[in-house]
This record gives C-alpha cells, sequence and structure tokens, in this order.
C-alpha cells in the first residue's frame, strides 16, 4: 500500500464533496480501477496523481493530505545543476575586433571572455555563419 494508494482509499468518501455529482462517480470509478490493478501488483501512483490533478478541489485535498510534499515525477522538477549554464547546441564565436587571428568559443555563460593575445582587447561575440 503506497501513501497514494492508502490516500485514494480515504478520499473516495469525500468525493462528492469536493467535486460536483458526475464527476465525484467518474473519479469513483476509476479509483476503484486503479485500485484493483494495485491490488494485482501494478505501480498506479503516477495515474492516480494525474486523475486527482484532473479535478482542481481534489488537487488541494492531496496536496494538504500530502504536506505538500509531491511525490518526485520524472517528466518535471528533476533538477539539473547544468541546466542554466549550458547556452545550447552551438558554442558562440569569440573574435578580436582586429581581425580573426584571435577566435574563442564561448561554450558556457559561465566562461569568461578572454582579451587578445596580441592587442590586449576583449575578444567580440560574431554573429554565427
Ligand atoms: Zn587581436
Amino acid at each position: 500500500m503506497s501513501q497514494l494508494t492508502d490516500l485514494a482509499q480515504k478520499i473516495r468518501p469525500s468525493l462528492a464533496l469536493l467535486a460536483g455529482e458526475a464527476e465525484a462517480l467518474r473519479l469513483d470509478d476509476a479509483i476503484g480501477r486503479l485500485l484493483r490493478e494495485h491490488a494485482d501488483g501494478v505501480d498506479v501512483d503516477g495515474r492516480l496523481l494525474d486523475l486527482f490533478s484532473s479535478v482542481p478541489a481534489v488537487e488541494r485535498f492531496v496536496d494538504e493530505a500530502l504536506g505538500r510534499s509531491t511525490p518526485p515525477q520524472p517528466t518535471k522538477g528533476s533538477y539539473d545543476p547544468l541546466a542554466g549554464d549550458r547556452m545550447g547546441a552551438a558554442p558562440q564565436r569569440y573574435e578580436c575586433p582586429y581581425g580573426d587571428h584571435a577566435v574563442w568559443h564561448r561554450v558556457s555563460l559561465c566562461d569568461e571572455v578572454p582579451l587578445c593575445a596580441e592587442h590586449r582587447v576583449r575578444l567580440e561575440l560574431v554573429a554565427a555563419r
């Protein structure tokens, strides 16, 4: 019995209060089917969450019952520390303003743009060609 299936059973008597009558019937039916699958050893947590979040009042109830700690969802919320650091597939090309004798590619926003060794000026971003 997972936290969510446990909650699904608790929420069933309250469905009529949280959702409309038709919606409550639909949810109760769907929860019943998922709980039967769960009893057969199928992981139904993801589908239970989808079901709960389809009705705002039910979603709030579930959020509160879970102490607002959303269980891990692989599709969103996985934090990648490098995500904000990458600028895309193509690195930006920098050249000395006096010519392309000094070329440098910026791969990460953390990289500091270097100076041209010959002219002691900062390299400038050139448009992709
Ligand atoms: Zn130069």
